[in-house]
């Protein structure tokens, strides 16, 4: 088996064997990623460094070889260009941080090189992760290595891409509303965001930080697992809502039986809307359970629609308080001529984020604005706990919640025209779990239209990653969807 192939847990396992070096690992990858920028093809990468790369390979080797190396000693990952990092550029997909280097590197990001792991690149996303599509990012878009005419799915699209290309075997991605899980579900590889504050905030550049969560993007749900192992864990002196919940070895609860689970399934999920092709491949992984030995339970999230408009008032809300701090003065780009301090903000603005990112700010500060803050805002969040709370109701029919991440597979390139609304439209199922601050995955479960890869969605009750993930991977020891890859991408 090619190297590129391996999974990360058997990538793992060969490097700990000596059976590879991770330098010689660290090679292979760098030579795939360079290969896809000379043809283009993707654009899944914005920044790498061969000799950054070779010298934490290298480091990896000398802890291999003294024995004193982490669990992912040697492993390759790439990370969503919204993490910073002091040894690559990070520039959250916008103008605005073009070239701009952090003096430190985030939680996620420092815990994942203490696990071992060797940083290939930034991957491209959606401008300051939002969007649903990549198609926001002024990087270009990213393209779906299953059909390079289709958007490979957003925010964290470019982090997709290079799992499902085998260009990484391993992502970060960031959910905010479901930027892990619907990339996840459109390349056809797993995703997991876990419980809200599970994940340190600390170094993810901020889109709503009431909604913002990290996670591992993978090809299996053992490889989250491994990641996510050293992903999680209280942050207390850098992210306040950080929470205090022990770091977990996810790993230990793979293997469980199936027997007896009760999956819950909304009805508001198969609503109108949903192309035949996601509920077949839907209602076939149901089936796949059953046969496992879960039974489904129907169940009612009746305030499912209601997510389209309450999260897209917090999330602009909150966003419009974050980018605040982009104003020319602290980092990224400044204007070049202006006349005095105000129109330098002005101007370095104009100049710095793009359109969507600009009516997000617009959106947000008027929700916020005095003599709308009731009317919108507050109504928001009052409808965002009947949400929170409807889920808690669910959970005491069934133990898990599964159904379709998205109404359709990825879409093509430029086929919302632009359209916003076409997009958050789109997020119906991933945003009210997000909401809740519950955690989710999205597990390859099928193909449907143009033989474009179907997501299934499974969401939990908070801190339910352990049961999610071996639900998760029982249902990839009797399939096979997580192993197919997109032809071309050999
Ligand atoms: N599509 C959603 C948005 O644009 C979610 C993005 C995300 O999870 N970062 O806000």
């Amino acid at each position: 088996m090619e190297l590129h192939d391996l999974t990360v847990a058997q990538l793992a396992a060969k490097l700990r064997a000596r059976e590879v070096s991770a330098t010689e690992v660290a090679q292979h990858f760098l030579g795939r990623i360079a290969a896809d920028k000379v043809g283009n093809t993707l654009g899944a990468f914005l920044a790498t460094d061969s000799d950054v790369t070779l010298a934490q390979a290298k480091a990896a080797d000398q802890r291999l070889a003294a024995g004193d190396a982490g669990p992912l000693a040697g492993v390759p990952i790439a990370h969503k260009d919204i993490f910073v990092t002091r040894d690559f550029p990070s520039t959250a997909g916008s103008k605005m941080l073009e070239g701009y280097r952090s003096p430190f590197d985030a939680t996620v990001v420092r815990r994942l090189a203490e696990a071992g792991t060797v940083t290939l690149g930034k991957l491209n996303c959606d401008e300051f992760a939002m969007g649903s599509s990549n198609e926001n990012s002024a990087y270009g878009p990213v393209k779906n290595p299953w059909d390079p005419g289709r958007i490979p799915g957003g925010s964290s699209g470019g982090s997709a891409v290079a799992v499902a290309a085998r260009l990484a075997p391993a992502a970060t991605g960031t959910d905010t509303g479901g930027s892990i899980r619907q990339p996840a579900s459109f390349c056809g590889i797993t995703g997991i965001k876990p419980t809200y504050g599970r994940a340190s905030r600390y170094g993810m550049i901020a889109y709503a930080s009431s909604l913002d969560q990290a996670g591992p993007m993978a090809r299996t749900a053992e490889d989250c697992a491994l990641l996510l192992s050293a992903i999680c864990g209280p942050d207390p002196d850098r992210d306040s809502t950080s929470l205090d919940v022990p770091a977990e070895d996810f790993t230990r609860s793979l293997g469980g039986s199936l027997e007896g689970l009760r999956i819950g399934v909304p009805r508001e999920f198969f609503a109108e809307g949903v192309s035949a092709d996601v509920r077949a491949a839907t209602e076939s992984a149901l089936q796949q359970y059953e046969k496992l030995g879960a039974r489904r339970v129907a169940i009612s999230l009746p305030r499912t629609e209601l997510a389209i408009p309450v999260y897209y008032i917090i999330a602009p809300a909150e966003a419009s308080s974050n980018l605040s701090r982009f104003d020319g003065v602290k980092f990224g780009h400044r204007a070049k001529q202006y006349t005095d301090l105000l129109d330098m903000y002005r101007k370095t603005r104009a100049e710095g984020f793009g359109d969507e990112v600009k009516a997000r700010i617009m959106i947000g500060t008027y929700v916020l604005s005095h003599g709308y803050y009731d009317a919108y805002y507050l109504q928001a969040q009052k409808i965002r706990r009947m949400i929170a709370d409807d889920f808690q109701q669910a959970f005491t029919q069934c133990d898990v919640i599964a159904g379709p991440v998205a109404p359709t597979v990825a879409w093509h390139l430029g086929e919302h025209g632009g359209d916003p609304v076409a997009d958050y439209l789109a997020d119906i199922f991933t945003l009210p779990g997000s909401l809740a601050g519950l955690p989710g995955m999205s597990i390859p479960a099928g193909f449907g239209e143009g033989g474009m890869p179907v997501g299934l969605q499974l969401l939990g009750n908070y801190f339910a990653e352990a049961k999610l993930l071996n639900v998760a991977h029982r249902f990839q020891q009797a399939t096979d969807f997580h192993l197919r890859k997109p032809g071309g991408f050999q």
